[in-house]
């Protein structure tokens, strides 16, 4: 019996598994990343969480042929670079050497949201689908295309990135310098700006300065429910404004590519899923060519915390995949 390890790298915390053939997870461990940051410290920690996967599930690190890392950033394989991972402050950092020391063994480096909606393709929620396109929404929007099994990553390692597409020409933006991205209006950085801009130059109100007093700097998904449940005005338009525009999205992607499956996913949906799904389906309706969208699935992701990781392990796992290995 052979065993694998997937190793998911955030801007908070480094997350790890230990799988077996058929991709059940045997053991996970995870620590925290902080302040430091530093792609030295990290590895440290990468490799502190990996052992301390190996050892949950009681598995020899020999026992593990290959490991898979994931990344917050598009990774560029031929000059072997991570090229921009703002949440950990990284630009075109190569990381191929020193993974190579640190494992001293076969590896493999992807984008997290990429390996994510691969987990749910091969081992989640959309398996049995042929084309699938994940989008998780949290802090910012994150995407991730399979195709047919394979993960299309274009020409600059961008493909996926629906969070940037644009989505309202000269919008409200976004953290990237373009306006009036996905990301700018229906992620949680859109919603805050949003709420801030009603509130600050219009004078409305919000139920967010009780439950969530710090809303402006950081707002946790819970407390959108929680203002949403109590039927916040602000808090709803804001909702329903990031819902359509997800719509909208999810509609260009159906006329453009033609998958037969999206996973909706990312704190933000699933926190308030039962808002989510119908809105975002009524809008995807609307918004695609031709009746395309009458038969894609609408899927909510399944693996949970371990599905980054996950990915990245059974993709060091399937046979076809060794070529895409570093070694
Ligand atoms: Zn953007």
């Amino acid at each position: 019996m052979q065993y694998y390890a997937g190793i998911d790298i955030g801007g908070t915390k480094v997350y790890a598994v230990v799988i077996d053939e058929a991709g059940c997870v045997l053991g996970r461990a995870k620590t925290k990343i902080g302040q430091e940051n530093a792609f030295e410290q990290v590895v440290q920690k990468i490799m502190h969480t990996y052992r301390g996967a190996c050892r949950d599930a009681g598995i020899r690190e020999e026992d593990i042929p290959a490991v898979g890392l994931a990344f917050p950033s598009p990774i560029d394989r031929v000059r072997r670079i991570i090229k921009h991972a703002p949440n950990l402050g990284w630009i075109d950092l190569k990381f191929s050497a020193r993974l190579k020391e640190a494992f001293g063994k076969p590896f493999f480096v992807g984008n997290d949201v990429n390996m994510g909606t691969f987990a749910e393709y091969h081992l989640g929620a959309a398996k049995g689908h042929i084309s699938v396109y994940g989008i998780f929404v949290g802090t910012g929007v994150g995407g991730g295309y399979i195709l047919e099994g394979k993960i299309v990553r274009g020409l600059a390692y961008t493909a996926g990135e629906i969070g940037h597409t644009i989505i309202k020409m000269n919008g409200p933006r976004c953290n990237c310098g373009q306006r009036g991205c996905l990301e700018a209006i229906a992620a949680k950085s859109g919603m805050i700006k949003y709420i801030k801009k009603q509130v600050e130059k219009r004078g409305k109100s919000t139920l967010l300065e009780k439950i969530a007093p710090n809303w402006r700097k950081s707002l946790g998904s819970s407390a959108l429910r929680k203002a949403f449940q109590r039927h916040d005005k602000l808090v709803s338009q804001a909702l329903k404004r990031s819902a359509e525009a997800i719509g909208v999205a999810v509609g260009n992607i159906i006329s453009t590519v033609g998958v037969d499956a999206i996973v909706l996913g990312g704190g933000v949906i699933e926190e308030l899923n039962a808002f989510f799904l119908p809105a975002i389906e009524k809008s995807m309706r609307k918004h695609s060519f031709a009746g395309a969208a009458s038969d894609v699935a609408l899927l909510e992701p399944r693996l949970g915390d371990d599905a980054v990781a996950l990915g990245s392990a059974w993709f060091v796992r399937l046979p076809e995949k060794q070529d895409m290995l570093f070694y």
